[in-house]
């Protein structure tokens, strides 16, 4: 026993990532790549509570470094809000929006392409998750203009639509759902992990009551850090503040992210500003990578035209392949990793996403060309 703790130690402390100079095409992490910027803010407040030394109690007005101009001042104008706040992940922000708003027994609805996390913040409030559904195979959509009959018949206490969802990577008509829950009244939240800070989204402009953003996700930080944005009208009810402790918020139990993963998400903030408005070039590169892989025999998922960089293809040949050799699913992963390039879960060749935010067109041409190499191998 104390021999093997002895080497599990000596693991933790030569912790590795075996990742430099690979073309990432992992959808979970080209918008979370660190900047320059984040890279050096990391270490300089990389200990604990750095952030604090100038608090007077509420995290979000510390001055010294500049939370507050961010949260007060840069976070609303980028989101097309009224007030914003840090969370420690898009979850959080969805959970405490929920808590907030629903109590236990009441009824969400959500589009079917909603993120487990949705569903999993919804079951921890108590509530009943009723879905939209998705037109199915192969372009799953979400016709928001569904969701006004399910309003009236389960009379749900809050709606979210997912934008984009996290497995096609579709755009819905968030601005039509607006109009919609105008209509009925209803509050509505935007889950906008894998586009805040990709493309330009306003929760203004889409007639949302709030807005949610991943800062690893979608804003080049470490994270876990997440963003929501509101309408004034809520910031009494989600922002309510304790009984005890005057400026402590109750739903981030006091104070949300205390260093590191906000930092970095304050340093590569000028960057991410300015990244989306390139979002259109973005896409072209997504559609003719996307068409590139469709001429190899791939099967691409979701919207056609593809509006987003997260991309879902049906691999029939390359889950033949991975039956007949002895790495069976993994050979995907290890010819690949030959090449220097980080794409597929390990272990899946029947079907995966990939995400060409984070890579280049010459980049991108060596990953077709490498699948090309790939198939003609095994063939
Ligand atoms: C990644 C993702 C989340 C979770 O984000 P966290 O910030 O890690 O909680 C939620 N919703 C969608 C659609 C996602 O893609």
């Amino acid at each position: 026993m104390e021999q093997k703790n002895t080497k599990s130690l000596q693991k933790l402390s030569k912790l590795r990532r075996q990742h430099k100079g690979l073309i990432n095409l992992m959808p979970l992490q080209t918008g979370g790549m660190l900047t320059d910027a984040a890279k050096e803010a990391l270490t300089e407040f990389g200990d604990g509570y750095s952030i604090c030394d100038f608090c007077q109690g509420s995290l979000c007005n510390i001055t010294n470094p500049a939370i507050r101009d961010f949260v007060r001042e840069l976070l609303p104008q980028f989101l097309g809000c009224d007030v914003a706040t840090i969370t420690h992940g898009a979850r959080e922000a969805k959970f405490m929006v929920m808590h907030s708003l629903a109590k236990p027994g009441d009824s969400i609805l959500v589009d079917a392409n909603r993120h487990y996390t949705t569903v999993v913040a919804a079951e921890r409030v108590g509530l009943n998750v009723v879905e939209v559904p998705n037109s199915g195979h192969p372009e799953f959509r979400v016709d928001v203009n569904e969701y006004a009959p399910l309003i009236k018949k389960h009379t749900p206490k809050l709606i979210l639509l997912t934008y984009p969802d996290g497995n096609y990577g579709n755009l819905p008509d968030a601005k039509r759902l607006g109009e919609i829950a105008q209509e009925y009244n209803i509050p509505y939240i935007l889950n906008g992990a894998y586009a805040v800070g990709r493309m330009l989204v306003s929760m203004e402009e889409i007639g949302a009551d709030f807005i949610i953003g991943s800062g690893h996700k979608s804003m080049a930080s470490a994270g876990p850090v997440g963003i929501l944005g509101m309408k004034k009208k809520w910031e009494e009810t989600v922002l309510r503040k304790s009984d005890t402790y005057g400026n402590k918020e109750i739903e981030l139990l006091g104070c949300s992210i205390r260093g590191v993963p906000l930092i970095t998400l304050m340093a590569s903030f000028p960057y991410v500003k300015e990244r989306i408005n390139h979002w259109d070039e973005q896409v072209s590169k997504a559609q003719w990578f996307s068409a590139e892989l469709e001429k190899l025999g791939f099967e691409q998922l979701g919207e056609k035209p593809h509006r987003h960089d997260l991309l879902h293809f049906n691999t029939p040949e390359l889950y033949e392949i991975s039956k007949r050799v002895r790495e069976k699913g993994y050979f995907l992963y290890k010819e690949l990793r030959e090449r220097g390039i980080w794409g597929p879960q390990p272990g899946l060749t029947k079907s995966f996403k990939l995400s060409t935010f984070a890579a280049d067109r010459q980049q991108l041409g060596f990953v077709i060309d490498s699948f090309k190499a790939i198939l003609s191998k095994y063939s």
